[in-house]
C-alpha cells in the first residue's frame, strides 16, 4: 500500500518528530512530489490544473518503518511478529492476550490495530448490533496494483478517475520508480468493484503486477470510540476522510489526541473518556462530518451530471477542495480549519 501525503499530515510529523519535508526527502521517506493533478471521466481527461500546495508521495513500507524507528528511539518497547487475539478485564486491569500465549496487563489501552481491529470487536461486541451494522454499511473495498514507471511514464501527476464506480474513484499516483493504480468505493453502492478495476486497467492499457485487496472505513467513523480506559484511534475507529479515503492524517491526529487524554488522566486525574470525546468533538468530528456531507454531493455530480457542467464546477471549487484536503481550509468552506492544525498539547 502506498501513501499520498498532504500538508496537514506532514505538519503533525514536524510537530511531533521535528522532521520537516526537506529531511523526509533526504531520508527517502518522501520519494516524489507533484504540483499538478488531473481528473478523468473514464479514460478521458476532463480537467487538469496546478495545485496551491504540492502532494508528496511515500512508499508505506518506508513511511511506517520511519515512524517505528522514531518511536523506538524514544525508548518504547516494541514486540514485533506478535498478534493480539483477545482482551480480558480483571478489575481495574486490562489484560491483552497474544497468539504466543503472552498476557500483558495495563491500565490504559489504545487500539491502533486498523480496520479489522480486535480491540474494536471487544468494545463493540455482537450485542452492539446497530453499531456493527453501521460499520459494515460504511465499508469500502479498495484494489491496488503497481506499474513500472518506464512503461507508463505519462503519469507524473496524481490522477483521479470517475465513472468506473459509484461513491468512489480510481487513482494513479506517481512514485519515484513506479506508479500505483487503485480503485476504492463503498461496497453497498457497487456490484463488482474488482471488475470495475479490471475495466479501468484495460481502458488505460496498463500492464500491471499482482492486485491487492483491502477494506477501508469510508464514512463510518465511530462517535464514541472508547470504553472506560480502552481507546480506539485511526482506522480502528473509522477515522478516515469520507471524501478521499485518506486516513494517515486522521490516524496521527487521533493518536495525538488519545495520548494527550491519557496524559491528562494520569497527571491530573481527568476522566479519560470524557476528555477524549471532548477533544475529538473539537478537533476531528466536525471535519469528518463536513467531508461526509460534501462527498454525497460531489460523487452524485461526478456520476450523474453532464461533464461540461462538472468542468465549470471544478474550475470554481477545485482549489477550495484541494486546500481542504491539505488542511489549509475546512471542508466547510465558510469556516477556517484551525481545529485541524492547532496543537493539542498546550
Ligand atoms: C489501497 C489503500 C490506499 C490508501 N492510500 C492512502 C493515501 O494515499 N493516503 C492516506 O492518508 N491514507 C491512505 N489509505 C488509508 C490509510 O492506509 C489508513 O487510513 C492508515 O494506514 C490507518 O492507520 P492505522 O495505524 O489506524 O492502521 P493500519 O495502518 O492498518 O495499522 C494497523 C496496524 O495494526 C497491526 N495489527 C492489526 N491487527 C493486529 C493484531 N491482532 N495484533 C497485533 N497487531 C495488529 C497491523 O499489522 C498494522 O501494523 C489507503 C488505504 C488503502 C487500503
Amino acid at each position: 500500500m502506498e501513501g499520498c501525503s498532504p500538508s496537514r499530515q506532514l505538519k503533525i510529523l514536524e510537530r511531533i518528530f521535528e522532521k520537516d519535508v526537506r529531511s523526509l526527502k533526504t531520508s527517502g521517506v518522501i520519494n516524489f512530489e507533484a504540483n499538478s493533478y488531473e481528473i478523468y471521466w473514464k479514460s478521458e481527461k476532463v480537467h487538469e490544473d496546478r495545485m496551491p500546495y504540492p502532494f508528496y508521495f511515500t512508499d508505506r513500507l518506508y513511511y511506517d518503518h520511519f515512524l517505528l524507528e522514531e518511536v523506538k528511539a524514544t525508548g518504547v518497547t516494541v514486540l514485533e511478529g506478535c498478534k493480539v487475539i483477545g482482551l480480558r478485564r480483571d478489575g481495574e486491569k486490562i489484560n491483552v492476550l497474544t497468539d504466543e500465549g503472552g498476557r500483558f496487563s495495563c491500565k490504559y489501552l489504545v487500539g491502533a490495530d486498523g480496520v479489522t481491529s480486535v480491540v474494536r470487536k471487544y468494545i463493540f461486541s455482537k450485542s452492539h448490533r446497530k453499531l456493527n451494522n453501521e460499520w459494515k454499511k460504511g465499508l469500502a473495498v479498495a484494489f491496488e496494483t503497481f506499474l513500472k514507471r518506464e512503461k507508463t511514464n505519462n503519469f507524473n501527476s496524481p490522477s483521479l478517475f470517475f465513472g468506473y464506480v459509484n461513491s468512489g474513484y480510481g487513482w494513479i499516483f506517481p512514485n519515484k520508480d513506479k506508479l500505483i493504480a487503485g480503485i476504492g468505493a463503498l461496497v453497498k453502492k457497487n456490484e463488482l468493484i474488482y471488475n470495475s478495476f479490471k475495466e479501468f486497467l484495460r481502458d488505460l492499457a496498463l500492464n500491471h503486477d499482482k492486485i491487492y485487496a483491502y477494506s477501508i472505513p469510508f464514512g463510518n467513523f465511530i462517535t464514541g470510540p472508547i470504553m472506560d480506559r480502552i481507546l480506539l484511534i485511526g482506522d480502528s475507529a473509522g477515522f478516515v476522510d469520507p471524501f478521499t479515503g485518506e486516513g494517515i492524517f486522521y490516524a496521527h491526529r487521533s493518536a495525538e489526541i488519545a495520548a494527550y487524554s491519557i496524559y491528562e488522566s494520569i497527571t491530573r486525574n481527568e476522566n479519560v473518556s470524557n476528555l477524549y470525546i471532548q477533544l475529538l468533538n473539537k478537533y476531528l468530528y466536525p471535519e469528518l462530518r463536513h467531508a461526509k456531507k460534501l462527498r454525497s454531493l460531489i460523487y452524485s455530480c461526478a456520476s450523474h451530471l453532464n461533464w461540461r457542467i462538472n468542468r465549470l464546477l471544478l474550475k470554481r471549487f477545485a482549489d477550495k477542495l484541494i486546500k481542504a484536503v491539505h488542511g489549509a481550509s475546512s471542508y466547510n468552506f465558510l469556516k477556517s480549519a484551525s481545529s485541524l492544525r492547532d496543537p493539542v498539547w498546550k
